[in-house]
């Protein structure tokens, strides 16, 4: 009888097993399929100097406009395309649309400096990365690569160390994104010299609330000014927000209070209406 049991368990194991490859399978299949039609396509959000309003830099989002499923936001695939190796891929045509549209925005002067993408893991262990963007028509100090602290947690893996040095001689900035949360705060900043860190929202969010949680804040923007390092502030509400951070020294920041992720079409409308605004 227990022969019997352990039978039906191993072969109970093995469907459960089998089935969930085919589930990833049909993932990945189905993530490739939308890369191959296009569907994959990208958001921007304006970031604004704390001080002066403007808009110093964009970052990058991205979206997939499934066709069953809607407008579909990184949560719903970004994990699991990072699981089954196809994140790279989405890291990739985010970066060449939003290196065309940065083009188009410089052609109908629209004054934006920067653009920033959101580069994953698996992205800064391939081998041909390097050699692909020397590809691209990227000027120094327009791009931005954020990157997230646990990426540099593992020291011991030269290829990510290369290829970010490498990133660096391209004239593409370093940005460490979601500061704060990633368990590597301050030696990441030190190891890794990048232009930008960012505020995680999960800290910015309870600085009206709490005076620890904005001294918390005023600490880590205090780091970065003394290491030479920009601070940009995400997950900005509320105008006490902006006020406090501005207060702080916080250089830059973004969130909802300023403007939403728009497509490439509302956001040239929005860049345009502001310019507009601050010529006027
Ligand atoms: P992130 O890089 O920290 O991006 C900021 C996220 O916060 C965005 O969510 C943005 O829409 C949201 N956000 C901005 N301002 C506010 C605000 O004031 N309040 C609130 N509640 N949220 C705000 P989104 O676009 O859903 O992206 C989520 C995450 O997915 C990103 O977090 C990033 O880690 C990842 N992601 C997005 N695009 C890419 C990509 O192209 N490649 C990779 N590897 N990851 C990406
Ligand atoms: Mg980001
Ligand atoms: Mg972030
Ligand atoms: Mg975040």
């Amino acid at each position: 009888r227990a022969k019997g049991r352990g039978r039906n368990r191993y072969e109970f194991f093995n469907e459960e097993l089998q089935s969930e490859i085919v589930r990833t399978k049909q993932t990945a299949d189905e993530i490739l399929g939308g890369l191959e039609r296009n569907e994959f396509v990208v958001y921007y959000q304006p970031q604004f100097d704390a001080k002066t309003l403007e808009i110093v830099g964009v970052e990058a989002l991205s979206r997939w406009d499934h066709p069953q499923r809607g407008m579909l936001t990184p949560d719903a695939y970004i994990k699991v395309a990072e699981e089954l190796n196809v994140v790279a891929l989405i890291d990739r045509t985010v970066l060449e649309q939003a290196l065309d549209n940065f083009e188009r925005w410089s052609h109908s002067h629209l004054n934006i400096p920067r653009v920033s993408v959101n580069v994953s893991a698996r992205r800064l262990e391939d081998r041909d990365l390097i050699k692909g963007l020397r590809k691209l028509p990227i000027r120094q100090g327009t791009v931005s690569f954020e990157l997230v602290e646990s990426i540099f947690l593992d020291e011991n893996d030269e290829l990510v160390s290369w290829n970010i040095e490498h990133i660096k001689e391209l004239g593409i900035d370093i940005e460490i994104d979601d500061f704060g949360t990633g368990h590597a705060s301050i030696v990441s900043l030190l190891k890794l010299r990048p232009r930008r860190l960012k505020i995680d929202r999960q800290l910015v969010t309870p600085i009206t609330s709490s005076t620890a949680q904005r001294q918390l804040v005023s600490s880590i923007i205090d780091i970065g000014k003394s290491l030479g390092i920009e601070v940009i502030a995400e997950g900005v509400e509320t105008m006490e927000h902006a006020q406090i951070l501005k207060e702080l020294g916080c250089d830059i920041l973004q969130g909802f209070l300023f403007g939403y992720p728009m497509d490439a079409k509302a956001f040239k409308t929005f860049a345009q209406s502001r310019k507009w605004l601050a010529a006027s």
